[in-house]
Parts: structure tokens; C-alpha cells; sequence
């Protein structure tokens, strides 16, 4: 042994060589570790070569390809029941860096109008900038043939819009994007693979926030998309060349949280119609947007497309009146935090016209069904009826 001064014992002890010791150890670690390695190291330059000429599996470099990354995105194309999954640094990240693979300058392409704030940026001032150009459907959104032109390449929705919680006829959209011969494209971050599979009902590729339902406890950013493994050859290429990949702790929180999706979103989703069905009986709500009710218009889609009788968390709610008493609800709800974001493990609330939708204009709001009397709740996993007496009592402040 050379290196046998201080600072290199230091060095080259329990090493990346130590997990070979390990592997042929009688025992595995009951899950998977983090590894924290930008870097692979070889025995020889024959040992690159046969990875990159996929004779043999393994890693080289982080940025493109590394085992948390991979072990996450394993747990969410099983749950998905998709060939394979990638996971990205955010949602935004898996969502533009889908939406690239897919057009080039002089690309058109179809999508919702009402769209997560960022993705809506994205379409509108971004992607200009790349010479695609983009139409959005009208309120019905699922009017797509009037719209589409020999230049569009696909067709983009959210399986859950925010804040009106309305659901597209996926199956309508799907026909439109297969008559068409391009693909659809779904963000299902709202219902996640424990409420709806969006591939199963025609998408082409679904894409997520993993920073909402599948991480679930309000500490990481990530971001996911599943799809067939064609589908989502060009989507990687372009993760390995923008280098926006999960990295290995972040990946490791959610592939952890990913083990108990069916149960948190079950939760959620229990409790979601439990408190929709509340706010929809009090006299100081004028309105409840929610799928799983039978006033939404938007409930014969949901439940036929949704799975195990759930319809998620989330759900919005007109007070009578308007700011006031919008902002006397925040202020009154001390139980439940002001958070301008979504499904945590705590039921927490937002504001979707100073948050969400702060940029949105006057017009756009009226379009997007948005109101000064309009709050979000993210329904959490407490006690439903614990979550009922602190909604009852804020109200009763107000
Ligand atoms: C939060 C969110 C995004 C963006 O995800 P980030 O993880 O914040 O980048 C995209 N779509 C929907 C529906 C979201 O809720």
C-alpha cells in the first residue's frame, strides 16, 4: 500500500472500494443508501467503455444518471404502471424540460388555459423566445380541433386545474392528440398515481411537481415524469445536457416518501370530501370547488376517471362577501398556516389571488374563475374532525 502518510491513509480509506467489500458481505442494507458521488471510479478504460456501449450497466457521472435518482423514479413508474419515470430538480425543471424535447422553433402547440403559474409563464413569454408558439383551448378545453395546425406537436393539460379543481375528459383529449398523431402531455401532480394514471387514460407522458403529493411533506423541490421509455428518451437527453436532475438526498427523501403515497393521498382524499361536504353546508360559504362533491360539473368526469372512489386533497371555497372576509378567515384560522403552496402532512391554506394567481390580470382572473373571496385549502392528514372544529370556529370569527 502507497498511500501510507497521514494525509493519504485520510483519502483513500472508505472509499467508494469499501461498497465492493460490502456487496460481497452476506448481508444488503434494508433500503437503499445515499450515494453521495458525483463520480464513478473503473478498473480500467475498458470498464467506460462498456457502460457507454451499454454492455454493461452502471454509472459514470452524476449529472447523468445516478442510482437515488434512479431508485425513485423505479417507485413512481411501479405506481405509475409506466415503462419508466425520471426525476427532476423541480417541477418546473421535469415540466419544461418535457415540453422541449418535444417542440422546435417554429412548433405550435395546444394547451389548457389554466395552467400552474410558472408553466403558464413558460408558454406565454419563454417559449416564445424559442419561435414556438402556443394556443389555449377555451373554457370547455377539451376544444382542440379548431386550434390545431400542421406546426402543433402536443397537447398540454392538468388533470386537476388549480383553483377551480375542474377535471378535463382525458379520454376526449386523448382521441384528439392520437387523431392528430401527436402526444398528450398531463400534469398530474393534483391526483398523483393514487387518484388517477394519467398514461392509463391516454397520455402520452405525465409530469409532476414531486414537491407536492408524491414528496408529501413539504421538504423538498422535485420533479417527475413517467411515460414509455421511448417517450422519454429525448426528455433525458435533455436532463443529462441541462444537467437538472434530482440529486442523491433529495431523490432518497422521495423515493422514501413515495412508500406510503397510497395511504397519505387515501387520507387526503378522505378527508377532502369530508371537508368540502362541511364547507358546502355552512352558511358563510357561498361555493365549494371540489371533484368529489355532486354540485361540481366536473364530478361525472372525475369519477369515471379517478380511481377508488378519491378525488384528492385539494379543494377551493367562495366565502359570502369577498376580501374581508377572505382575509379575516387567514387571519382567523390560526390552526391552519397561510402556506402558498400544497400538500404537506399539515392541512394548510392559501390565497390563490396573492399567491397562485398574484400576476394574473384582471381578465385573466375573471377567466380563471378567481375571486377575492376565494380561499385554497390543502386538505392534510389530521383528524378530519379536528380539522372541521378549527374551520368552524375560524369561521365563526369572521
Ligand atoms: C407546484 C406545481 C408546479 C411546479 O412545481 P415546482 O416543484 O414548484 O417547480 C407545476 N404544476 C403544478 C400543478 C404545481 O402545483
Amino acid at each position: 500500500m502507497t498511500w501510507d502518510k497521514f494525509a493519504s491513509r485520510l483519502i483513500h480509506n472508505g472509499d467508494g472500494r469499501f461498497q465492493l467489500k460490502l456487496s460481497a458481505s452476506a448481508s444488503l442494507p434494508e433500503t437503499f443508501p445515499v450515494y453521495l458521488t458525483s463520480v464513478f471510479a473503473f478498473e480500467d478504460a475498458e470498464a467506460v467503455d462498456d457502460i457507454y456501449e451499454k454492455r454493461a450497466g452502471g454509472y459514470l457521472y452524476s449529472r447523468l444518471g445516478s442510482p437515488n435518482a434512479d431508485a425513485a423514479a423505479a417507485i413512481l413508474a411501479a405506481a405509475e404502471g409506466s415503462e419508466d419515470a425520471l426525476v427532476f430538480s423541480s417541477g418546473m425543471a421535469a415540466i419544461t424540460t418535457a415540453i422541449l424535447s418535444l417542440v422546435r422553433a417554429g412548433d405550435h402547440l395546444v394547451s389548457s388555459p389554466v395552467l400552474y403559474g410558472g408553466v403558464h409563464d413558460f408558454f406565454v413569454n419563454e417559449l416564445k423566445r424559442f419561435g414556438v408558439e402556443v394556443s389555449f383551448t377555451g373554457p370547455g378545453r377539451e376544444e382542440v380541433a379548431g386550434l390545431a395546425r400542421p406546426s402543433t406537436r402536443l397537447i398540454y393539460t392538468e388533470m386537476i386545474s388549480n383553483p377551480l379543481m375542474e377535471v378535463p375528459d382525458l379520454g376526449r383529449l386523448a382521441g384528439e392528440a392520437r387523431r392528430l398523431g401527436i402526444p398528450l402531455v398531463v400534469d398530474n401532480t393534483f391526483a398523483t398515481p393514487a387518484v388517477a394514471r394519467a398514461l392509463d387514460l391516454g397520455a402520452d407522458l405525465a409530469v409532476y411537481s414531486a414537491t407536492k403529493y408524491l414528496g408529501g411533506h413539504s421538504d423538498i423541490l422535485a420533479g417527475a415524469v413517467t411515460g414509455s421509455r421511448e417517450k422519454l428518451d429525448g426528455v433525458r437527453r435533455l436532463g443529462k445536457l441541462y444537467g437538472n436532475g434530482l440529486g442523491a438526498v433529495d431523490s432518497w427523501l422521495l423515493a422514501r416518501s413515495l412508500r406510503t403515497l397510497d395511504l397519505r393521498v387515501g387520507r387526503h382524499s378522505e378527508n377532502g370530501l369530508k371537508i368540502a361536504l362541511f364547507l358546502e353546508s355552512h352558511p358563510k360559504v357561498e361555493k365549494v370547488f371540489y371533484p368529489g362533491l355532486a354540485s361540481s360539473p366536473s364530478h361525472p368526469v372525475a369519477a369515471r376517471q379517478f380511481l377508488g372512489g378519491r378525488f384528492g386533497g385539494m379543494l377551493s371555497f367562495n366565502l359570502r362577501g369577498g376580501e374581508k372576509e377572505a382575509r379575516g378567515l387567514i387571519r382567523a384560522l390560526a390552526g391552519i398556516p397561510f402556506v402558498p403552496s400544497l400538500a404537506g402532512a399539515a392541512t394548510t391554506l392559501s390565497y390563490s389571488i396573492k399567491a397562485s394567481h398574484r400576476f394574473y390580470s384582471p381578465e385573466e382572473l375573471a377567466a380563471a374563475g378567481v375571486t377575492a373571496g376565494q380561499l385554497r385549502l390543502s386538505v392534510g392528514l389530521e383528524d378530519a374532525g379536528d380539522i372541521i372544529a378549527v374551520l368552524e370556529e375560524g369561521l365563526g370569527r369572521i
